[in-house]
């Protein structure tokens, strides 16, 4: 895989580390969107299975009510009931009158008003009551909310939970019914009290509630928990999350059913199954973390190590070989490469070193053979010299003064060449041997001012010297340093047939001193400039002829500069003059060589 789209500097072990996080996000993200989609659809499905059980608990208890509620209305209604709530306000207490014998029979153990069942008439007080002989028989109940509704309204009314009072000793719900007499005014009450905490109705609710967590509450209209399968009045399910939760009314009753589950036993399968898959996940992470890590240090290390090697080998040193140890794959297939290159490169560098040797040997042999022809013809020229001054000082006929003038001037030039040869031979064989000292310019210019003005006497040349006395001391050869300088000067004078010729010296810097040699000569083609330092370069000028000499007066200027650690410059315009410009350190270091 290639890393465009991470930032190149990281090293490979970055990389790796990046790409695990990667796969854990990724991971991570797959996990989270399965699990998460697993338990939606599973609490959608849990919330169902609530809701159909809380719609059979309410059906169930709907009947039940209902069955009680129907029996109330039905004897309410009875006319029977009229005639005998009349006749028993005159009497003078329960139980005495044979009728209500049957009404006892029609309420005696009900399943739903397991509290009791009672009658009062318009007024409010209590006449009579299944069980028979409360104690509460004959007391008014005119400021009971639920009997004054039900007398007012004349309809049935449920009453909201209600806590223990005179009429139950604990928690109860009152369903009142009104007694009509045929005028169809109200008479009085006939009252059920349906004990909350009656094992009839808690039965009901707990029959489903038990298994998985489940509980089952009973609320009124005002949301308050009436019944509970768990016997609590007070429970609140603030915290959504834990729980869920399911109501359905009661059809027959101003009463709602709420089941409720935790979700942790509901969603429970899902959880583990999650558990598991996050158990999964980071185990296969783990093993290929463990794996992997290994992998990629071999190849880092390995990597690391054909680096350093070339590395070495790009220093110039090729006799460490590039082991890997046993590695078969591309990187071990690249240090194998990188052995043998490395073995080719040392075999070829023997080879050139053998080369450069014979050719260093071999120009060393023609400098010495050449030293040596210069030298023996020097010595029967200057023979030949001296033989033609001593003719010169006979009485010779114009012709042959001529002629011997001819022949000292070819001479000269020939002893000239000769003389260049051999120094240019010395440079190359490096015998030169250097003296150096400590140089006042000033001296060094004087010496060379004879010279320009030989030069300069038979030209209309105008000579300028450009030397503050200012000038610094400087450590150099003084005698090659003059050489150089009498070269240059030398070529000024020879290629400028009118005009001007300065020499400039100036220190630069700190550390180095500038000589400047220009003349409004000829100038040098641009396609030349980069040759005239060559040994044996003319410019190809029709012109240059005319001026004698061999090519070797600039080859000996820049082998001395650089003897001498300095530099040589040159900047031309053909037909408008040359400057040459030679840059000298100040102080001669004698281990830098250039
Ligand atoms: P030579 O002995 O022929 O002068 P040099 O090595 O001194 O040889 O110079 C090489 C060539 O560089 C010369 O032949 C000439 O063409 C050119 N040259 C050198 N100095 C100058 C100058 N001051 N002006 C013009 N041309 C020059």
């Amino acid at each position: 895989m290639t890393s465009e789209w991470l930032p190149q500097h990281w090293s490979i072990r970055t990389k790796s580390a990046a790409l695990v996080a990667g796969y854990v996000v990724a991971l991570l993200a797959v996990f989270g969107g399965l699990t998460g989609s697993l338990l939606r659809s599973e609490a959608t499905q849990a919330t169902g299975r609530l809701r159909q059980t809380a719609e059979l608990v309410a059906a169930e208890l709907d009947s039940y009510v209902d069955a009680g509620r129907q029996r109330l209305l039905t004897v309410s209604r009875l006319p029977g009931l009229t005639y005998g709530l009349r006749s028993m306000e005159g009497a003078a207490g329960e139980g005495r009158i044979p009728p209500w014998t049957t009404l006892h029979y029609l309420f005696y153990g009900s399943p739903v008003f397991t509290g009791g069942v009672f009658l009062v008439d318009r007024g409010g007080k209590v006449l009579w009551s299944e069980p028979p002989g409360r104690s509460w028989i004959g007391a008014s109940l005119a400021d009971d909310g639920t009997i004054t509704t039900a007398v007012g309204r004349g309809e049935e009314v449920i009453s909201k939970r209600r806590k223990a009072d005179l009429l139950f000793d604990s928690p109860y719900v009152l369903v009142a019914a009104p007694v009509r007499n045929p005028d169809g005014q109200v008479d009085g009450v006939l009252a059920g009290i349906v004990d909350l905490g009656a094992p009839q109705l808690i039965d009901r609710l707990r029959a489903v509630s038990p298994s998985e967590g489940r509980l089952v509450d009973l609320l009124d209209e005002s949301a308050t928990i009436i019944a509970s399968s768990d016997g609590k009045r007070d429970r609140s399910f603030s915290n959504e999350q834990e729980w869920m939760l399911a109501s359905v009314p009661l059809a027959r009753a101003p009463w709602t059913v709420r089941m409720a589950q935790p979700r942790a036993i509901a969603l429970a399968e899902v959880w583990r199954f999650q558990r598991e898959l996050l158990v999964l996940g980071l185990a296969i992470l783990l093993s290929a973390i463990a794996i992997g890590t290994p992998i990629i240090n071999g190849f880092a290390r390995d990597l690391g190590k054909l680096t350093e090697s070339a590395e070495t080998m790009a220093q110039g040193d090729l006799s460490q070989p590039v082991v890997l140890g046993r590695r078969r794959d591309e990187i071990g297939t690249l240090a194998t490469s990188l052995d043998q290159m490395r073995v080719e490169l040392l075999q070829s560098r023997a080879a050139l070193e053998r080369r450069v040797q014979e050719r260093d040997e071999l120009i060393q042999l023609k400098e010495a053979f050449l030293a040596n022809i210069s030298h023996e013809l020097r010595t029967p020229l200057n023979a030949i010299i001296g033989y033609n001054d001593m003719l010169v000082d006979r009485d010779l006929d114009a012709e042959a003064q001529e002629l011997t003038a001819a022949v000292r001037r070819q001479s000269e030039h020939l002893y000239h060449l000769l003389s260049e040869l051999l120094t240019l031979s010395g440079l190359n064989l490096n015998t030169i041997e250097l003296e150096v000292a400590p140089v006042r310019v000033q001296a060094l210019i004087a010496r060379l001012k004879p010279l320009a003005e030989r030069l300069a006497h038979a030209k209309p040349i105008e000579v300028t010297w450009d030397c503050p006395p200012s000038l610094p001391t400087i450590e150099t050869d003084p005698l090659r340093l003059e050489q150089v300088l009498a070269n240059l000067i030398n070529n000024a004078f020879k290629f400028t047939t009118a005009g001007a010729v300065t020499i400039r010296v100036a220190q630069s810097s700190s550390q180095q001193i500038v000589f400047e040699v220009t003349d409004t000569g000829i100038g040098i083609p641009a396609a030349e400039l980069s040759h005239i330092f060559d040994e044996f370069r003319q410019v190809d000028l029709s012109l240059t002829n005319v001026f004698g000499g061999v090519g070797l007066g600039l080859a000996v200027v820049k082998r001395m500069t650089a003897l001498l650690h300095g530099q040589v410059n040159v900047t031309s315009r053909l037909g408008g003059g040359s400057t040459f410009t030679v840059t000298l350190p100040l102080q001669f270091q004698e281990d830098e060589p250039q």
